[in-house]
């Protein structure tokens, strides 16, 4: 009966993650159904007025409204957190809605935050646009370098933000040595773990206190849904990021959830397959591009870091051409196999390019002081053969002419 109603976190924290990322979260209804439910539900009905209002009162446990509580979402929030090794999850409608949420959640005017220079673009706008409307100032740092977070703080620091490894340049920030600078100082860090999954590094593990996703991405994993997710103490969760998001209402939709937690089964395997392919493509182009930017590789110059940190080497990695956006389009535009596609975490393998695209909402002098080159460009390596994608890029290299 235990399994049908749902399950004790003393028992499933201790399984093993790839036990976790089957079974984690799953609370089976009445009839005992083996995958999880969808729950395309809005409300919940009460047997009585009197439940209503002990349930508005959180004197009863149970549901009230879908921009609150559904059941597939929880199942989803739940296996995040098990995962993650965090008290709490919440899961949000896309990975912004919960960089978002995360940030706003927790800042007042008058705040400072301190962010890392290379992060996608959308969350540049957030501290280099939205913020400073409402009296929150950031300073953007190079987040390779730990110092430079000290030397950034103020007496009203409040957030550490940023992303390892980063995008698209693949900054790795040494989350020990950073979130020590933020405790000290009882500054709350926010990472962006959104390139590596909980599959691959945990950042609670080395003092992060906040961690959140795009779950569109890797979680997903097959293009499919857009989903974000936030994880820490329930303290943080409970306290501060709920009362925002139960009002502000950035909530996962049940068939979006559902779709992710089918995902979540599969995170770990695709992961490590994709990492090897990705590897194997790297090291193919690195004897024929100026630069790969990918710190799995011996040769990057943040590879120790990055292995102490990472299980593997992730999907995604980016690397740049001599001959600006012209030779990066040619490429692109010769490409037989991988797609054009701005996304990442997919199992198809896609290639874009940052400064016209996923980075082009960010100016362009800001843009180069990210890294973000104009002969930059970012490939997610997929599921197929790596040869295939290997043949592919080689071909479309020798037509732009590398
Ligand atoms: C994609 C991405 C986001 C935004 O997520 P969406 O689900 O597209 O809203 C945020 N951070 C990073 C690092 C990303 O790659």
């Amino acid at each position: 009966m235990k399994r049908r109603t749902g399950q004790d976190r003393s028992v499933t924290r201790n399984w093993k993650p790839a036990t976790q990322a089957v079974r984690g979260g799953t609370a089976r209804s009445e009839w005992g159904e083996t995958s999880e439910a969808m729950f395309l539900t809005s409300g919940y009905a009460y047997d009585c007025a009197g439940d209503a209002a002990a349930r508005f009162a959180g004197e009863q446990a149970g549901m009230t409204y879908s921009r609150l509580q559904n059941p597939t979402v929880e199942m989803l929030e739940e296996r995040i957190a098990l995962l993650e090794g965090a008290e709490a999850c919440r899961t949000m409608a896309t990975g912004m809605a919960a960089m978002t949420a995360a940030i706003l959640c927790q800042v007042s005017a008058g705040d400072h935050i301190v962010q890392g220079r290379a992060a996608f673009g959308s969350c540049r706008w957030l501290t280099d646009s939205l913020l400073p409307r409402f009296g929150v100032e950031t300073t953007i740092v190079d987040a390779r370098d730990p110092q430079q977070f000290q030397d950034a703080i103020r007496p009203n620091t409040k957030v550490f933000f940023f992303e390892t490894p980063a995008n698209p340049t693949m900054d790795v920030v040494d989350l020990e040595a950073v979130c020590a600078i933020a405790r000290k100082h009882g500054i709350t860090t926010v990472v962006d773990n959104a390139f590596a999954t909980p599959a691959l590094q945990r950042p609670l593990e080395f003092g992060a206190d906040v961690v959140a996703y795009s779950a569109t991405k890797m979680m997903d994993g097959q293009g499919r849904v857009l989903a974000g997710a936030v994880t820490g103490s329930s303290a943080f969760i409970n306290d501060v990021l709920l009362p925002f998001t139960r009002n502000t209402g950035p909530t996962l939709s049940p068939f979006n959830a559902w779709v992710v937690l089918k995902g979540m089964e599969t995170l770990d395997l695709r992961i490590h397959r994709q990492s090897e392919n990705a590897l194997k493509v790297g090291s193919f182009l690195e004897k024929r591009v100026p630069k790969v930017n990918f710190p799995a590789l011996p040769s990057h110059p943040q590879h120790n870091l990055f292995m102490r940190q990472m299980a593997a080497a992730g999907p995604i990695f980016s690397f740049e051409v001599d001959g600006g956006r012209k030779q990066a389009h040619a490429l692109l535009d010769a490409l037989e196999l991988v797609d054009i596609s701005n996304n990442i975490g997919d199992s198809r393998s896609l290639m874009t390019h940052p400064s016209s695209t996923t980075h082009s909402s960010v100016a362009e002098e800001k843009r180069l002081e990210m890294g973000v080159t104009e002969g930059m460009l970012r490939l997610n390596v997929g599921l197929e053969d790596a040869e295939d994608v290997i043949a592919d890029l080689d071909q479309a290299l020798r037509a732009a002419g590398l």
